[in-house]
């Protein structure tokens, strides 16, 4: 990336707005204004901020600037999904996906320019991993999307490539902006982050912040999730469940979502959904089942849909709540485990493919 001395304001939250204003020797209420101007006016440009003081415009443009990466494709599908791939500084690409339905228009974003992780059966694994994403290209992403999107937002969902968890600092400053009032507005049941269950960062995202949790659990027992999702082996059932059983704790309307992708033969067993409804007995819980969304070079096939809906049936009988997610946008690649933009590797996971266990770390990279 080329150094730049100047402040993306976009990366800000709004104490971080705040803050960076005071140390201009300002009040903090300017940096409010600018994060108005930013997100609810879309405003881009310090001249057209008219309620800052003109000498106060005149520094932000030597030291400042809002960097908005440019769409370099948009891709609408046949049922409504859209997909924006935006290109990075540095010529990553990152992309996000709108899923209009009945009642809700939902943006999937992405966290990191690929993932560290390694779940076998998803094809942003496949590409490896690259780096992080600051706040301001995780927000820019409903920036660009509020203002192209056909229907109002109502929803964003940290689903799209990359395990934001991995990348806390900036994925909570983001989801601030997406909650604050000054910005987008939208209600902690309307922000949903999605993580492959890094435990400890599921114990912090509590302390911080108050959106809504989904986990990607897919397996019902430690030998087939550490198989399907290696960074069990690190933090197996035993340690996420208790995590998410507290992330809800004291508001008895809250529940984790649990998403399990249905693959056939492998998880989708009578077997299987005795042993998923005994695992989550006493977590408030709802089911999110996914029909596999196949990508070239998977072993894996998508349950066939009355099997599908036999496991649904079976959990619903325990008085799980279940539904079945409804696969979006597969034409143009959007769907689920299909996000891959363009992703310079430097975990080299085609190399360390099936011969090194994944370990996480606090880096984001692979160990
Ligand atoms: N890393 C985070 C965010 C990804 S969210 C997480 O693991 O939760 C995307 C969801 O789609 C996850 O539940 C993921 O497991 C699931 N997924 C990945 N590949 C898929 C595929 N090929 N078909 C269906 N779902 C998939």
């Amino acid at each position: 990336m080329t150094p730049t001395a100047k402040t993306n304001l976009l990366d800000l939250d709004r104490r971080a707005m705040e803050a960076f204003f005071q140390a201009l020797g300002h009040k903090a209420f300017h940096g409010r204004n600018v994060l108005k101007w930013i997100h609810k006016h879309g405003v881009t440009d310090f001249d057209a901020m008219t309620d800052l003081p003109k000498a106060l415009r005149a520094t932000l443009r030597e030291i400042a600037e809002v960097v908005v990466p440019p769409v370099v494709l948009e891709q609408p599908a046949a049922d409504g999904t859209r997909k924006w791939l935006l290109e990075l500084p540095d010529g990553q690409r990152i992309e996000s996906v709108l899923i209009p339905d009945a009642e809700r228009t939902t943006l999937c974003v992405s966290s990191q320019v690929g993932c560290a992780l390694d779940c076998s059966f998803c094809s942003t694994a496949r590409q490896g991993f690259n780096r992080n994403l600051a706040p301001g290209e995780i927000i820019a992403q409903v920036w660009v999307a509020w203002r192209r999107s056909p229907r109002p937002l109502t929803n964003v969902v940290l689903m799209g490539m990359g395990e934001p968890l991995a990348n806390f600092e900036s994925v909570v400053a983001a989801m601030d902006v997406m909650q604050d009032d000054l910005a987008y507005g939208l209600s902690k049941y309307r922000v949903t982050i999605s993580t492959s269950g890094i435990v400890p960062a599921i114990r912090r995202l509590r302390a911080v912040s108050d959106v809504s949790l989904a986990v990607s659990l897919h397996a019902p027992d430690n030998a087939l999730r550490d198989e399907l999702v290696p960074i069990n082996r690190k933090y197996p059932l035993e340690e996420l469940l208790p995590a998410c059983a507290e992330y809800v704790a004291g508001d008895r309307r809250r529940k984790v979502t649990f998403e399990y992708v249905m693959l056939d033969g492998v998880n989708d067993s009578d077997a299987h959904a005795k042993a998923l409804i005994r695992l989550l007995e006493g977590v408030p819980a709802k089911m999110n089942l996914i029909p596999f969304n196949p990508f070239p070079g998977t072993g894996y096939r998508t349950s066939p849909p009355e099997r599908v809906e036999q496991f649904r049936q079976r959990l619903l009988r325990s008085g799980l709540m279940a539904i079945t997610r409804k696969t979006r946008g597969d034409d143009i690649d959007a769907a689920c485990g299909q996000l891959v933009g363009r992703v310079r590797d430097r975990s080299r996971r085609q190399l360390q493919r099936q011969t090194v266990p994944v370990v996480w770390r606090p880096d984001g990279q692979v160990a």
